[in-house]
Parts: structure tokens; sequence; C-alpha cells
């Protein structure tokens, strides 16, 4: 069986991201969305409240779950037997980071590999940031996220703007 492990801050899921987790699952057995804590993040949404936004969206998945992790990402990868790491990539600015990372990571677990999928053209400028910015300007998200949290998203923005 092929696992594989898509992390992420999810701050919250936009069309970019499920597009590369419709991709992944149906290239692996088995995916997992881990929802991973950063300290030095600020987030819009708790850990639990992205967990559950990303489950309402890949409800259709049959071989996708949603996770989170606050550890090394490459001991929960290991964890859930998986293979590989999953990373999008959106433009050249995103590869720096996520290539030193991804040796890192083969340093550490030499036995998983990350894999980079190239973003959908249609999402290549989609960013939770993004979505966060033209959230608060009252903009119409229907391109940037999914259907099923849009109203959570409108409500969070609203909630956090009194
Ligand atoms: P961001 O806050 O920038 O959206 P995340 O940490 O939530 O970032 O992203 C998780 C993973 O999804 C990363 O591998 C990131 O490169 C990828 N990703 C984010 N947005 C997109 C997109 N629009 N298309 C493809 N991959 C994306």
């Amino acid at each position: 069986m092929k696992i594989a492990v898509y992390p992420g801050s999810f701050d919250p899921i936009t069309l970019g991201h499920l597009n590369i987790i419709k991709r992944a699952a149906g290239i692996f057995d088995r995916v997992y969305v881990c929802v991973m804590v950063n300290a030095d993040k600020k987030p819009m949404f708790t850990r639990d409240e992205r967990v559950e936004l990303i489950r309402r969206c890949v409800k259709r998945f049959e071989n996708v779950e949603v996770d989170t992790s606050d550890g090394l990402l490459v001991d929960y990868a290991k964890s859930r037997g998986a293979c590989a790491i999953i990373k999008g990539l959106r433009a050249v600015s995103d590869f720096d980071w996520e290539f030193q990372m991804a040796l890192a990571n083969k340093k550490l677990e030499p036995g998983i590999e990350t894999m980079f999928m190239a973003s959908s053209e249609k999402y290549t400028y989609l960013s939770s940031t993004v979505v966060k910015e033209l959230g608060k300007y009252g903009a119409d998200l229907s391109e940037f996220v999914p259907v099923e949290i849009m109203d959570d998203i409108k409500d969070k923005l609203k909630s956090s703007s009194v």
C-alpha cells in the first residue's frame, strides 16, 4: 500500500490545496492531509477548526484522511507508514525553501521521498493569505475556496473584525 502525507497550515484550505489532494488521491492508495502546527504563525482558524474544515471538503475522497501533528513531519510520516511527502509548488519563490526542507527531511529519513506537484495553472496565484486578505474586504471567495467552507470564513472574518 502506497501512502503519502500532504502537510501544511491550511489556514484555511483553498481550491489550490484541494486540487493537490485530489491529484495525490488518484496516485496513492491513501493520503493523510496533515495540519501542521507552527508556533511562529498566528492562525485565523484553530487547529481543530482547520481539521474540521478540511474533513468537510474531502468527504468524497474515500482514501483521504485528515489529521494533525505538532511534531517533526518525517516522524509523523513514518508513524503513518508513508513513503512520500507531497508538496505543491506554485512559483519559483516556493522552490528555495521547499528544496531545503526536502533535503533536510531526506537526511533525517532517507526512506521517505518528497514529491513536488506543480500547481494547476488556475491556482498558481492562490494562497490562504490571499484568501484572508481578499475576504477582509468582502470579496467574493467562490473562485478561491471550497463552497463547503465559505460561510465559515465569512463568519470568522466578521467575528475577528468586531
Ligand atoms: P499557504 O498558506 O501558502 O497556502 P500551506 O502551508 O497551507 O501554505 O500549504 C500547504 C502545501 O500546499 C504547500 O506544499 C504549498 O506549497 C501547497 N499549496 C498552497 N497553495 C497552493 C496552490 N494554490 N496550488 C498548489 N499548491 C499549493
